[in-house]
């Protein structure tokens, strides 16, 4: 029988704590009823750097059910994608599979046996996928919406209305493990591991309690660092940019001669207008250039391992 962990990353989550535990053992003795985990399945929930109650909650859980709930108490707050890979990585020698999901039960909490259906027919990681946002204010959904196209365009894999209520079995997180960067975007990571992959499909509720931990600046900060750690689009686009202007120079070279010749110009407009247009382009096809190296260096520092290998078959130990 397989072993679950539920990671559960909780800042200054003290409203909602009990009724996560409450509702996430419900759902661990239902599966283990049914004979699809292990009795010793548990909760990790992973406090980061809560200034509230949190943790007191966490140790008083972890002392009512010490098998079901256990805690790691991070130092200080370092955000949800780190804390998260916290709670992934303590719990990947301690079970087989592990289970992420946010301490506000927005996500639904029934679909967890449909993931841990789908990794007993043998999908490493399954996707949790948003059918809709009904409940997000159009500001969120446009934005979110806005955010899946763009980092397409930008060449990041993505799996779309996806957060970050996934299945992973334990060979997924170790090779996650290995990748050593800290720049990190777990979404745009998982695609990378190209082991098996499901989804399975429900709706996002509103908070049980509390408040939202994201806000818009957390949020665009998430964006970028989607986009700025997974691809180095960017820097090409000035070098196309820094193309585009010395071609664009050469134009403005010849408007510059025929209204030089013509003879309706001031002295002087005609060399200063040539000057800034390629001098403009000159530079940030120079900046562009020095880019396409700085994120050639960006893409070795990050020392990700550059294949996973999922089976070997070989001759039989005697
Ligand atoms: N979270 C965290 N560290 C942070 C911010 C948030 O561990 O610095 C956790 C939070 O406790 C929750 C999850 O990340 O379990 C998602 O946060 P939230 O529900 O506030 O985000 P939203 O659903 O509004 O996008
Ligand atoms: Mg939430």
């Amino acid at each position: 029988m397989d072993k679950l962990a539920i990671v559960v990353p909780c800042y200054n989550e003290e409203e909602v704590l009990k009724i996560a535990s409450q509702a996430l053992r419900e759902v661990l003795d239902d599966l283990a009823g049914k004979r699809k985990i292990a009795e010793d399945s548990f909760i990790l929930f992973v406090n980061d750097g809560s200034r509230d109650r949190t943790w007191e909650l966490i140790e008083e859980e972890h002392r009512e059910h010490p098998v079901q709930v256990c805690g790691v108490k991070l130092a200080g707050n370092v955000g949800h994608q780190f804390a998260l890979t916290a709670g992934l990585i303590t719990a990947m020698d301690m079970c087989d599979v592990t289970i992420s999901i946010d301490a506000d039960l927005q996500d639904d909490v029934t679909v967890i046996e449909e993931m841990i259906d789908k990794y007993h027919n043998g999908s490493d990681i399954v996707y949790g996928v948003r059918r809709e946002r009904k409940t997000d204010t159009f500001f969120k959904r446009t934005t979110a919406q806005g955010f899946y196209k763009l980092m397409g365009l930008m060449g990041v894999k993505t799996v779309y209305n996806h957060a970050d209520f996934r299945l992973m079995s334990r060979r997924a997180v170790e090779q996650f493990s290995k990748y050593q960067e800290t720049n990190l975007f777990l979404r745009g990571m998982m695609p990378l591991l190209g082991y098996q992959t499901d989804m399975v499909y429900y709706d996002r509720k509103e908070r049980v309690a509390g408040e939202s931990k994201y806000p818009l600046k957390k949020m665009l900060a998430l964006a970028f660092n989607g986009i700025s750690s997974f691809s180095v689009k960017p820097i090409s686009l000035i070098l196309g940019l820094g193309m585009f202007i010395i071609i664009v120079s050469a134009l403005a070279l010849i408007y510059a001669l025929i209204s030089y010749f013509t003879g309706h110009v001031v002295p002087g407009w005609t060399s200063l207008i040539l000057s800034i247009w390629f001098l403009g382009g000159l530079q940030l096809l120079a900046i562009g250039l020095v880019g396409q190296y700085i994120g050639k260096i960006y893409i070795e520092v990050k020392h990700r391992p550059r294949y996973n290998i999922e089976k070997v078959l070989a001759g039989e130990e005697s």
